[in-house]
C-alpha cells in the first residue's frame, strides 16, 4: 500500500491516537475512513444493516429491503425477516436459502434485519491448501489477514469434498435468537461444487457484529445453502478483499 506523509497540528494528531487507543482501529484505517469520508470516494464500503445485538435480542423484523441492499453491493450475506432462512448475494443475484431446503430468488421488496453486502471488488486470488476442516479452513483465512482490525470479504469458490451448513427456521413471535436458532435444519453436502461468501469482523466491532468469520455457501447449480457450520476440501480458489470503510444506517425495528 503506497504511504502518505503530512503535517497535522497536535490537537489533531492527540485525537486521532485517543480514538485509537479507544477502539483499537488502526491509525491507517481511521484516516482513510475519514479521507475516502471527506473525498466521497466509496472503496472497499461494507454496508451492515441492523446490529448483531439487535438480533440475538430477539428483534428480527425487516430494517431494510433487499432493494436497497442492492444499491450499497453486489456480494453478501443475511438473513430474512422472522429470521426466515439464509441469505446469500452473489454477483448481484439476492438468494433466500430456506430450512425446508429450497432455495429462490429474494424480491426485492423482502424486508431483511441483519446483512452485510459489498461491491466485492477483490485485490487478488490464490489456490488455498487442502483443508480437513473449518478449523483449517479459518486458520488458513486468518493467515492472509494483513490486520486484526480491518473487515474482510472472501469468496471461495471450487468443488467442497463436504459442507455442512444450517439455515434459519421462521421464528416464532418473541422467540431469542438462541429459542429460534434451536430448532434449525442442518444438511451435509459431499463433494459439492459451489461458492462460499464470507465477512471477517474485527473484535473492536463486538457488538455491532459478531467478531470472526461468517460464511454462507451456495451449490453451483443453486439448489443447496446455508450459513457453514464445516467444511473440507482441496484446490478451492479464494478471492479477498479488505474492507477500510464500514457503514450501517444503525436504524432498529421498532419493537413489536
Ligand atoms: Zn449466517
Amino acid at each position: 500500500m503506497p504511504k502518505l506523509t503530512c503535517e497535522v497540528s497536535a490537537s489533531l494528531l492527540d485525537a486521532l491516537a485517543r480514538a485509537a487507543a479507544g477502539t483499537g482501529e488502526s491509525i491507517d484505517h481511521i484516516v482513510s475512513r475519514a479521507l475516502a469520508d471527506a473525498l466521497q470516494v466509496e472503496h472497499g464500503t461494507l454496508f451492515q444493516v441492523s446490529t448483531s445485538g439487535a438480533i440475538v435480542e430477539g428483534l428480527f423484523g425487516g430494517v431494510v429491503s433487499v432493494g436497497t441492499l442492492r444499491e450499497h453491493g453486489d456480494f453478501g450475506l443475511g438473513t430474512f425477516a422472522g429470521l426466515d432462512g439464509e441469505m446469500i448475494a452473489l454477483d448481484g443475484a439476492f438468494f433466500q436459502m430456506r430450512s425446508d431446503g429450497t432455495i429462490h430468488r429474494a424480491e426485492d421488496g423482502m424486508q431483511v434485519p441483519f446483512a452485510l453486502v459489498t461491491h466485492f471488488t477483490p485485490q487478488g486470488e490464490d489456490t488455498l491448501a487442502p483443508f480437513a476442516s473449518m478449523a483449517e479452513l479459518l486458520a488458513r483465512l486468518d493467515a492472509r489477514r494483513d490486520s486484526d482490525n480491518i473487515f474482510y470479504a472472501v469468496r471461495l469458490s471450487g468443488r467442497f469434498a463436504t459442507v455442512h451448513d444450517r439455515v434459519a427456521c421462521k421464528a416464532g413471535a418473541h422467540e431469542t435468537l438462541v429459542e429460534a436458532t434451536s430448532h434449525q435444519a442442518e444438511f451435509r453436502h459431499q463433494d459439492v461444487p459451489g461458492t462460499m461468501v464470507g465477512f471477517y469482523t474485527p473484535a473492536y466491532a463486538r457488538g455491532i457484529g459478531i467478531p470472526g468469520w461468517h460464511l454462507h455457501f451456495i451449490s453451483a447449480d443453486l439448489s443447496r445453502g446455508g450459513h457453514v457450520l464445516g467444511c473440507a476440501g482441496a484446490g478451492i480458489r479464494l478471492e479477498m478483499e479488505r474492507l477500510d470503510d464500514f457503514r450501517s444506517p444503525c436504524r432498529r425495528p421498532p419493537p413489536s
